[in-house]
């Protein structure tokens, strides 16, 4: 089994020139999704971790399975205005223009050590923001977890100072 052949490239999505990769086929295959969640939890190693942050949408469908098995909380971190409390935001650079990312303000506890996990790490501004909404509410961010990083977009270097854990890389 490698899970190259369960991720497929989808041409011209969500713009013209993009090509995205698509982690569906992942997600729906039983064998292939309990390997990959083995996989990623192995990654993190020995770190005792209290919270997993995950960004919408799709750090929601690993990171939850890693809080579970790492036996911490986990945290949504979501786009302007979808999170119900109190809140701090962070604004970040897209391709064109600006975005807005969210945490609730009581999500994590000075102090706390936190694993950011996302699907695909790609330039890096998400994870970034997401970093520096964690650092403003005092967490210690141990590690980036990715289950895909496209090295040709070097996101690594927009998390300088930050161990970055991916399973498959591009
Ligand atoms: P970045 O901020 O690193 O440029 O983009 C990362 C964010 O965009 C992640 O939240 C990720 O879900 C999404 N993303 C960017 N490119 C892709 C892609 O090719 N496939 C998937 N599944 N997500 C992507």
């Amino acid at each position: 089994m490698d899970f190259n052949d369960y991720i497929r490239d989808i041409q011209d999505f969500p713009q013209q020139g993009i090509v995205f990769k698509d982690i569906t086929p992942l997600l729906q295959d039983k064998e292939t999704l309990k390997k990959a969640s083995e996989a990623l939890f192995l990654l993190v190693g020995e770190h005792r971790i209290d919270k997993v942050v995950g960004m919408e949408s799709r750090g929601f469908f690993f990171g939850p399975m890693l809080a579970t098995k790492l036996n911490a909380g986990f945290v949504p971190v979501r786009k302007s205005g979808k999170l119900p409390a109190a809140k701090i935001s962070q604004s970040y650079n897209l391709e064109y223009g600006t975005d807005i990312l969210e945490i609730h303000e009581d999500s994590i506890q000075k102090g706390e050590n936190v694993l950011i996990h996302d699907d695909v790490l790609a330039t890096g501004g998400t994870a970034k923001a997401v970093c520096q909404l964690i650092e403003r509410l005092g967490g210690n961010i141990i590690a980036c977890n990715f289950l895909i990083e496209l090295d040709f977009l070097s996101g690594r270097n927009n998390l300088n100072g930050y161990e970055v854990q991916s399973l498959l890389h591009y």
